[in-house]
């Protein structure tokens, strides 16, 4: 049993109709799905999916199944119980997972703004933040916002690319997240490309041009110990 992963093509795509292939303690299986399911720092989606007869039942996270091509839909508490067999029609909650891939691309620029080993990273729907192993005078608030937010200015159309394990391999400077290391064994590695700024390892979602995150804000720069400098940022533009 495995889910189509359509986000992984089209991460604009908010909607799509589905046949669901099962329904456990764990959560919803469909043949295919928009919803991301969290990982790579990134929160899972929430939305709905709805029965033909126009009942829905809400999804209040997505999840990983036991491979990376299965993918656990989590039900609200109390909703209507579906049927494997049947088919429903997606719906992601749209604004939320925007500011996810708006957050999720500002923090590609933010590895390339502070040139450190990135230790760990978290997106959440109204702030994300990397951790770099980094001296913290290193760190200046005022300068990150501001190449950051030119890079976003600027603009810059983003592209997917696949390389091989074995390509990946032998470029083992492109892994800048110590924590959280691609993928193997599927024979295939995604790559997120910024051209002329950053090439890395990614299955989340991203902005198809940069300059649609807007711009960015520090919200704080904390130590979180010895090897992990911690950075924040929120969009500029919402709260
Ligand atoms: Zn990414």
């Amino acid at each position: 049993m495995t889910t189509e992963l359509m986000f992984r093509e089209d991460a604009y795509l908010r909607t799509a109709t589905a046949r669901v292939l099962a329904v456990t303690e764990r959560g919803i299986e469909l043949d295919r799905t928009v919803f991301y399911p969290q990982g790579g720092g990134q929160a899972g989606d929430g939305g709905r999916l709805l029965r033909a007869p126009g009942e829905a039942v809400e999804i209040i996270d997505t999840r990983k199944g036991d491979t990376p091509d299965r993918v656990l839909h989590l039900p609200a508490p109390g909703s209507p119980v579906l049927q494997p067999g049947e088919t429903v029609t997606l719906e992601i909650d749209w604004p939320r997972r925007y500011r996810l891939m708006r957050l999720h691309t500002a923090l590609h620029l933010l590895s390339c703004v502070i040139t450190a080993p990135v230790t760990g990273g978290n997106i959440a729907p109204d702030k994300a933040r990397l951790d770099f192993d980094i001296d913290f005078s290193q760190l200046n608030a005022e300068r990150i916002e501001r190449e950051t937010n030119a890079l976003i200015a600027a603009g810059a159309a983003t592209e997917t690319v696949w390389i091989t394990d074995a390509e990946l391999d032998a470029q083992p400077e492109l892994v800048k997240t110590m924590s959280v290391q691609p993928p193997r064994g599927a024979g295939r590695v995604r790559l997120l490309r910024i051209p002329g700024i950053d090439l890395q390892p990614c299955g989340g979602t991203h902005v198809a041009d940069i300059a649609e995150i807007e711009g960015i804000r520090v919200l704080k720069i904390r130590s979180e110990g010895k090897r992990n400098k911690r950075v924040e940022i929120a969009l500029s533009g919402s709260g």
